[in-house]
């Protein structure tokens, strides 16, 4: 009895599901067609070059042994890789010789794998296997992480998850919390411990905002299939600061079929967020509610004694010495943002070289005065109007107009509050970039909406939200 490639390639496939788990069967052998025997040369067809990479990689004696079994010692395999998937035509390329009895360190099968061809941007060309750069940064490490009531349970998750990446119920890993509390160090130093653990695992770290550029990329290259391919690859995917990912419906479908495909197969996901998930704004409900499937925990503002802890090991690591009591001057009166705390720091060891002075609390006072004020010059009442607009979800020329629309007027009001509490602006000033309304109307809204602050708790933090955004949207 003759055989066919269908009967050798199910021989096969019966040796090779005894030898791999359950998993990587289903990830890595069921997508592969058989096409084509001739004699002992077995074609079979694979998705992609990264599938054929990734097989010839992990799992050429395997398929080998398996060849070797069915068609005898001359037994050779061949790959068609098909391409072009995302114009609806296969494309099938020149078959190409591989030889499963070849030397691993064998010169690159010609055709295949031209590295130059890979559209990813983090494949170090040249390099014969899969070697991505994670685009970490070492600096970012659990041990200078500082622990504090604050990030227990970010941290103490975080770890769990680098101990055991894709292992633990913590899947996603949603870190959430204001800008400037270490959603980013923590992520990195998740990526930091695994690839320090597990050498072979595929660990990525990228902004939200540059995974954006590179589905715009992929679009504009016909290469969308490429990319997703390659993110379906990856062990350990960090995607940092995905609020940024409001509003893109393209980038979110396909960040929600990457999503899919790495939770199935028991990849680890790693999210930051500048809130928690069920308050991401233009983000499809599917995604938000794959969110929440693991954990999310937030970062908060960090407690005096520790805000101390963490300036102090920075300083330990600059060999900076200030003395203990500017320290904690510094850490008292700066309480919702580390990465001003360092920079307060950083002016502060400036201004002492500079002007060579001892650091003491005066000159501490001056720093942070300074700090203060040219935070708060740059606060301009467009600025506040523009924010509350976006909050209100109303495009900001109708603030200056006159309506009676209830939430115009609110949002109106409440602009003016907070212009008349976070600029020096005159009331008179202020009513002028309101369409040229008089002082009296400012403190008439002033006062509605304290009214409405004091019976209503939810407007109540929407204000504080609001008014937290403004100055915070200023450290950038
Ligand atoms: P986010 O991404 O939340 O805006 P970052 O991760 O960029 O914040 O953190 C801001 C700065 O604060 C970084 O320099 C980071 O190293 C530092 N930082 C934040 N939390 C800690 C901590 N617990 N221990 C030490 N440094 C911290
Ligand atoms: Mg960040």
């Amino acid at each position: 009895m003759t055989k066919d490639c269908h009967m050798v390639w199910d021989s096969c496939l019966r040796i090779i599901k005894k030898s791999v788990p359950p998993q990587s069967y289903k990830t890595w052998f069921e997508p592969i067609r058989p096409v084509h025997l001739n004699n002992s040369e077995l074609t079979i067809q694979v998705p992609n070059k990264f599938f054929y990479e990734w097989l010839e990689e992990h799992y050429v004696q395997l398929l080998k042994t398996s060849i070797r079994q069915e068609l005898g010692e001359r037994g050779r395999l061949l790959y068609h890789i098909m391409e072009g998937a995302q114009n609806g035509t296969n494309k099938t390329s020149e078959p190409t010789h591989s030889q499963p009895s070849a030397d691993k360190d064998n010169e690159p099968v010609p055709g295949v794998f031209d590295a130059e061809m890979i559209k990813n941007p983090f494949v170090i060309p040249g390099i014969r296997r899969i070697k991505i750069d994670p685009q970490i940064n070492p600096n970012y490490q659990f041990d200078n992480f500082i622990e504090g009531d604050c990030n227990r349970l970010a941290r103490n998750a975080g770890m769990a998850v680098a101990k055991k990446p894709g292992g633990t119920a913590f899947n996603p890993l949603v870190i959430f919390g204001d800008v400037g509390l270490g959603k980013t160090h923590l992520a990195h130093a998740i990526g930091n411990e695994v690839v320090n653990r597990y050498a072979d695992k595929m660990v990525l770290y990228v902004s939200a905002e540059k995974f954006t550029n590179q589905i715009i990329q992929a679009i504009k290259n016909n290469a969308v299939n490429d990319f997703v391919n390659f993110y379906q690859m990856i062990d350990v995917l960090i995607l940092d600061d995905i609020q940024f990912l409001s509003g893109k419906q393209k980038t979110q479908e396909i960040f929600f079929h990457i999503f899919n495909q790495l939770h199935q197969n028991g990849k680890q996901i790693i999210l930051t967020s500048d809130r928690p998930p069920k308050d991401l704004e233009g983000i499809q409900d599917r995604l938000i509610s794959r969110f929440k499937w693991g954990l999310s925990a937030d970062l908060q503002a960090p407690d005096l004694e520790t805000r101390m802890a963490i300036l102090g090991a920075k300083m330990e690591v600059e060999g900076v010495d200030i003395p203990n009591d500017v320290l904690e001057f510094i850490c008292y009166n700066i309480k919702n943002n580390i990465r001003e705390l360092e920079g307060v720091m950083i002016s502060l060891m400036a201004q002492s070289t500079l002007i060579r002075r001892d650091v003491d609390i005066e000159l501490a006072k001056e720093v942070i005065r300074n700090f203060v004020t040219t935070i708060n010059k740059e606060i301009t009442v467009e600025f506040i109007q523009e924010l509350v607009a976006e909050h209100f979800n109303v495009p900001v020329e109708r603030l200056h107009q006159e309506t009676r629309k209830r939430n115009i007027v609110i949002a109106r009001q409440l602009s003016m509050f907070l212009a008349k509490k976070l600029t020096n602006k005159s009331l008179k000033a202020i009513g002028e970039t309101f369409g040229g309304r008089d002082h009296s109307t400012v403190i008439y809204s002033c006062k509605a909406v304290q009214d409405m602050m004091d019976t209503d708790m939810i407007f109540m933090d929407t204000v504080s939200e609001l008014e937290k955004k403004i100055k915070m949207s200023l450290n950038h």
